[in-house]
This record gives C-alpha cells, sequence and structure tokens, in this order.
C-alpha cells in the first residue's frame, strides 16, 4: 500500500539519505582518495556503446568495433557482454588524472553506476559498497537512521559471496506504531 499523498515512502527517504550521505561526506574525499574508483583498479564500469564511443572517442560503427574487439584488436580493458560493455583495470578516459576529477560530472553521458557508488538503493534496502574508503558504516547508520526515525531499526550485514558489500536495511521498531509501510525484508537481491 503506498503512503499517504505528500509524504515520502520509506524507499525514497532511504535513497534521499543515500544521495544526501554521498554528498556530504563522500563526494569531498574524492579529491584527496588513496585509491580513486575512477582508475578502475578494483571495479568494473558498465557503459553502453554511446558511452564507449564517447569516452574512447570512436568513430567507427558499433560493428565493426565489436568485431576489433572480438579479434582482440580493441582497447584490452573493455568487454562486451549482455549487449553492453565492460571496463576494467584501466582508468576511466573521462577521469583527470591531474584535477582527479570526472571529466563529464552533471552530463547526461555519465553512467548511472558512478553517480550510485558507493551507496545505492536496492530495493527496499541500501548497498554500501566499502571499497570506497571515505565510508564510515558508523556515520552512514546514524545518517539512516535521522533519515527514517525512532519508529525503525536499522540493520547491517555483510554479503557472503562480497563481504565488502553491506545491506543496510530496516525492521520496525519494538513496540513502534503501525501503519501501512511494509516491513523490511532481510539480506539484498
Ligand atoms: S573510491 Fe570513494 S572517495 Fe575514492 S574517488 Fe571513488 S567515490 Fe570518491
Ligand atoms: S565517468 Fe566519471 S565518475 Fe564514472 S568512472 Fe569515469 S571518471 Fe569516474
Amino acid at each position: 500500500m503506498s503512503s499517504k499523498r505528500g509524504a515520502p515512502s520509506l524507499v525514497a527517504k532511504l535513497e534521499a539519505a543515500a544521495s544526501a550521505y554521498q554528498d556530504a561526506q563522500v563526494i569531498p574525499h574524492c579529491s584527496v582518495c588513496a585509491k580513486p574508483c575512477c582508475r578502475l583498479d578494483a571495479l568494473v564500469l558498465e557503459l553502453n556503446w554511446k558511452q564507449v564511443k564517447v569516452f574512447w572517442h570512436l568513430d567507427e560503427s558499433r560493428a565493426t568495433f565489436d568485431q576489433r574487439l572480438s579479434a582482440g584488436q580493441g582497447p584490452t580493458e573493455i568487454r562486451a557482454g549482455n549487449g553492453l560493455y565492460y571496463a576494467h583495470q584501466k582508468a576511466c578516459p573521462a577521469y583527470d588524472m591531474t584535477a582527479r576529477t570526472c571529466k563529464v560530472y552533471g552530463q547526461a553521458i555519465k553512467p548511472a553506476g558512478c553517480s550510485d557508488f558507493p551507496v545505492y538503493a536496492d530495493g527496499d534496502s541500501l548497498t554500501v559498497d566499502l571499497r570506497c574508503e571515505a565510508v564510515d558504516m558508523g556515520v552512514l547508520l546514524e545518517w539512516v537512521a535521522d533519515a527514517v526515525g525512532p519508529e525503525f531499526r536499522v540493520v547491517h550485514s555483510a554479503d557472503a559471496e562480497f563481504p565488502f558489500l553491506v545491506a543496510v536495511s530496516l525492521r520496525r521498531a519494538a513496540g513502534g506504531a503501525g501503519g501501512s509501510k511494509r516491513p523490511k525484508k532481510p539480506g539484498r537481491k
């Protein structure tokens, strides 16, 4: 059941808390980060064809590029799959290594995954990627608790396979008021 008209849903509150946390606690650290995610040492960047074309300054057709890639003559850091492209182990071409900034910041061409990292909504919970050194779980949990209010208890658990991924979800606090919002499901995905 949806929340009352005008009142933000719980998911919307979580998303807003994640976004506000990133703006206040993560982005200011990017310029001094010891292991910038944009170098793609650990992370894989998911791209569509348009992004690949623009970032790598390609003027060939997609078919020609795909052929080149499958023949091992394309950029070695790019793999194709599921109609998308995945870049890894070489810095993103849109990363300005000197200024340590994203050259496409605020532009539509910027991959959605870049804006989400390292805290993003995942269904009715948040996923936090601890590979970002700016993340402080204690501060983030307080941030979420403030956003959802005392009616909910904030819980977190690390992914069994990838422990650097932590799911943050909510439980209705003991004695909390009833209501139309659904209780949280444990875990992620
Ligand atoms: S890993 Fe985190 S702090 Fe470092 S550049 Fe990426 S988002 Fe910024
Ligand atoms: S598009 Fe920008 S934010 Fe995303 S990996 Fe490249 S430089 Fe980093």
